[in-house]
């Protein structure tokens, strides 16, 4: 197989880190990322992207260590470099210039891929309640206030984490909310009062933010992260799948151990087909 193509589902923090780590560890690939979303109507454009190590009961503690700390050492070299204010855009940049293909589309279901690709990478976040009936995986609402606050440079983060301001390179983000099982992305009014006063309080001079913009977000949430493969099958024909999604309140703070975890399951699957192909010729 001289040049496998992969179908990357999904175009959030993980879709678009899972298709670079693919095309950097599996550079023979034909990557495309199909999505019925891009930046900035995901929910990884709500988050405010801090890097806070979040708990996943059911995943190993060395695993979650690992994906952290390889997200970290990643993040802190681009921050030391010359496109840190624009790192977002050399995500996207840097994967079209990989050849990269990147398309809207919403898939219904993985096995309408099966005659186009030869792995699949599911990477649709909440979408993937619907897409492979995961019913595990449940939202937990977020709603956040974008403000226009340059002043502010310092974050403030209260007891259990629920008021909180974070100073971006653009705006500022003033949160929150954590509503599990909610599928609302509605902004609700009485919520926005809510979040801008609790931050008024931590930090009085946000009353003269200006251009306050509402964000909300369903964060994926599950017991464990799903990073595994699986091989769908319909009358003989396999698709093989790589599936990462379900990183809950922390899909910034390990992208990229999970993006490199999922790539390495490409390289088996790869090898996988390599290996039956072969056995099919002989
Ligand atoms: P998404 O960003 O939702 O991307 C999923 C993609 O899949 C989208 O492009 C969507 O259009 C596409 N898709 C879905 N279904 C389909 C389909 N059927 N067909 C085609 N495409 C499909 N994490 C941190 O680490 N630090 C933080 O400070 C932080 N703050 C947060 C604050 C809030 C308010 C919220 C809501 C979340 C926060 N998070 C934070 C969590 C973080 O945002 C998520 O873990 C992360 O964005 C999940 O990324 P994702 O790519 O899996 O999902």
């Amino acid at each position: 197989m001289a040049s496998p193509k992969v179908a990357v589902v999904g175009a959030g923090v993980i879709g678009l880190s899972t298709a670079l780590c693919i095309t950097e560890t599996c550079p023979s690939c034909s990557v495309t990322v199909l999505s019925d979303q891009f930046s900035p109507n995901t929910t990884s454009d709500v988050a405010a992207g801090m890097l806070i190590p979040h708990t996943y009961p059911d995943t190993p503690i060395h695993r979650q260590k690992q994906w952290f700390k390889e997200t970290f050492t990643y993040l802190f070299a681009i921050s030391n470099s010359a496109e840190a204010s624009e790192a977002g855009i050399h995500l996207v940049s840097g994967l079209k210039a990989t050849g990269t293909q990147m398309y809207t589309r919403k898939v219904a279901d993985l096995w309408e891929l099966h005659s186009e690709y030869d792995i699949v990478v599911n990477c649709a976040g909440i979408g993937a309640h619907q897409l492979v009936g995961d019913k595990q995986l449940f939202p937990v609402r977020g709603q956040v206030l974008k403000v226009h606050a340059p002043w502010v440079k310092h974050f403030i983060r209260d007891g259990d984490g629920l008021t909180y301001i974070y100073p971006g390179i653009h705006r500022v983000t003033l949160g929150g909310t954590r509503e599990e099982g909610s599928w609302s992305l509605s902004p609700d009014d009485g919520t926005t009062r809510d979040i801008f006063d609790r931050c008024c309080s931590l930090e009085p001079s946000l009353h003269g933010a200006q251009d306050i913009q509402v964000k909300v977000g369903l964060r994926p949430s599950r017991q464990c992260v799903r990073v595994q493969r699986e091989v769908l099958s319909q009358g003989g024909v396999k698709l093989p799948v790589v599936h990462n999604y379900g990183h809950g309140a922390g899909g910034f703070s390990v992208h990229r151990g999970t993006a490199n975890e999922a790539a390495h399951l490409v390289e088996e699957c790869i090898s996988a087909l390599q290996g039956s192909s072969l056995r099919a010729k002989l």
